[in-house]
Formats: C-alpha cells, structure tokens, sequence
C-alpha cells in the first residue's frame, strides 16, 4: 500500500515510501517537514483521502502544534 506525505514546506502531498525529502524539485523540503497524509487528514478533516498531484493543501497551524 503507498503512503501519502504532506510537505509542510510546499504545502503539496505526493505517494512515497519512506521518503527522505520532498519529492517536488522547487521545494527544499527535508524529511523534518514532511507529515504522513492521514496526520494532514486529522487537523484538515475535509481534505480529499488520497491527495491530488501537485496540488496545494494550506493548513495555517499544524507546525506550531507538533
Ligand atoms: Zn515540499
């Protein structure tokens, strides 16, 4: 089964196995930013269950509260 990470630095979910940075080449997201999409999923309830190619999901404070 693939997870899904978010990139709290872009902002932009992508499917990965253990990924050790964000895959997106204009983001320098290391793996510190990077949240399992179900995590994503628990403060943005409305978020779609698999995340769109590219697309960006704002969440304004989920950093401050891990
Ligand atoms: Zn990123």
């Amino acid at each position: 089964m693939t997870i899904y990470y978010w990139c709290s630095s872009c902002e932009r979910a992508f499917p990965q196995d253990n990924p050790e940075s964000c895959i997106y080449d204009d983001c320098k997201g290391k793996k510190n930013s990077l949240f399992k999409w179900s995590d994503y999923r628990k403060q943005s309830p409305e978020a779609p269950e698999l995340p769109e190619f590219d697309v960006v999901y704002r969440l304004d404070y989920f950093i401050n509260e891990i």
